[in-house]
């Protein structure tokens, strides 16, 4: 069947090319991309695209699942529709499931079930520690043949100088990323949320923004002294980007992320939705939401990437206290991406795309992120000026632990292609 996306806005980053054209897909493959001659108008499937983008299908290196162990909180097959729901084609998932993610055995279920069960392209990374322990190191040789994106202990750091140098040498040797979830257990061992007005108003005893930075030193030089190439996730704090700003100008190969709820909201919003504001690291300040905004702009954080961490409603509604660490968030990425920052001129919309594309793809070396002739044809349609209000229990995906309900976004993905096959699509 020939599909063709007619008059949309093309943008490909990874081409410089961003222009008014038609898209034209067949046997799950993009055959041709221009001002089409009428006779190839004549597609099996028209879809017009006038006022929409029409974007390579987007890429999110960092979703928690929750399979093998947590069913209830989302599966591959659920977090998948989650996934084409928010406009994404391609996921990265963590390895802190039950078992972790930590042997070959594993990681090949993983990879099986994204295959039979998954509307998405599933990869994964894989546990840098067995049974995320921070201990002892896995195999990561047998689980890079098997298929392991990136490593990572990802909830946790790795404390150990000595068992974290092994692993960076391993993965140098091995070309792979480590990507790292940037925590220290021995300063920060108790506390909800972001160390601030806000925890000492509520009584916790509040997580340090010191206690990121320490790990994100470590890392950097770390990978600055192994020679390999290093992911910071989830970056939150001012000093986290600046570190970072330096370790590439004096070149280590250090790439990063930004999520969407650490550029959006501050830690107020505990004092409106409690622990469904409650994600680590935590919300913080609104001079930290700006310096993570600004790190994007200036290339400093290399990529949007969502954490999308779900949980059931009985875990959220346990005190702040006790509540699990994690908020969804592949439904929301595009309208927080484009109301916080393109909206607001923060981030050119090319930019954008580029770092929920081509980005993530080269950093974790994956098929797409690209629209071109031969491509595989993974495509998102955004509309960027929808206006829309986030309504949790809509979600696709099976948890709703979302502190954005209620909040009205500028900008939505209105229908998502996976091999050309249509995955997704918004009634308009
Ligand atoms: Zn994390």
């Amino acid at each position: 069947m020939r599909t063709l996306i007619k008059g949309g806005e093309l943008i490909n980053p990874a081409g410089g090319y961003h222009q008014i054209a038609d898209l034209l897909m067949e046997d799950g493959k993009i055959v041709r991309i221009g001002h089409l001659p009428e006779e190839i108008q004549a597609a099996d499937h028209v879809i017009d695209a006038a006022g929409l983008l029409v974007v390579p299908g987007l890429i999110d290196i960092h979703v928690h699942f929750r399979e093998p162990g947590y069913p209830d909180k989302e599966t591959i097959a659920s977090g998948s529709l989650a996934a084409a729901a928010g406009g994404f084609t391609s996921v990265v998932c963590m390895p802190n499931t039950k078992p972790a993610i930590d042997t070959a055995e594993t990681l090949t279920s993983v990879l099986e079930e994204g295959r039979k069960s998954a509307v998405v392209h599933v990869y994964s990374s894989a546990a840098i520690t067995r049974g995320i322990q921070g201990e002892q190191l896995t195999d990561m040789e047998a689980l890079f043949h098997a298929g392991a994106v990136t490593f990572t202990d990802d909830g946790r750091t790795v404390v150990d100088s000595s068992i974290i140098y092994e692993a960076f040498v391993t993965a140098a040797r091995l070309g792979v990323p480590i990507s790292s979830h940037c925590e220290d257990h021995r300063l920060v061992t108790a506390g909800a949320i972001n160390r601030g007005e806000i925890s000492r108003r509520l009584g916790d005893p509040g997580i340090s923004p010191l206690g990121e930075e320490l790990m994100i030193a470590r890392d950097l030089l770390l990978a600055e002294e192994t020679g390999a190439r290093l992911h910071i996730q989830h970056v939150s704090t001012a000093r986290g980007v600046q570190l970072i700003r330096e370790a590439k100008r004096r070149g280590v190969h250090v790439t990063a992320e930004g999520a969407p709820h650490h550029f959006s909201i501050t830690d107020e919003k505990v004092l409106e939705f409690g622990a469904l504001a409650k994600v680590n690291p935590p919300l913080r300040t609104a001079q930290d939401v700006e310096a993570v905004a600004s790190g994007l702009a200036d290339g400093t954080l290399d990529v949007i990437a969502t954490d999308h961490a779900p949980h059931t409603a009985a875990e959220k509604r346990l005190p702040l206290a006790q509540a699990p660490f994690g908020m969804v968030g592949l439904e929301t990425c595009v309208g927080l991406t484009f109301t916080h920052l393109v909206h607001t001129g923060k981030l050119s919309v090319d930019a954008a795309v580029a770092k929920l594309t081509i980005e993530p793809a080269q950093i974790m070396s994956l098929p797409g992120g690209t629209l071109s002739e031969g491509a595989n044809a993974d495509v998102t349609l955004i509309d960027p000026n929808k206006e829309w209000v986030v309504e949790p229990e809509a979600f696709h995906s099976k948890s709703t632990n979302c502190p954005f309900a209620g909040m009205k976004l500028r900008g939505k993905a209105v229908a998502t292609f996976v091999s050309g096959q249509c995955v997704y699509k918004e009634a308009r």
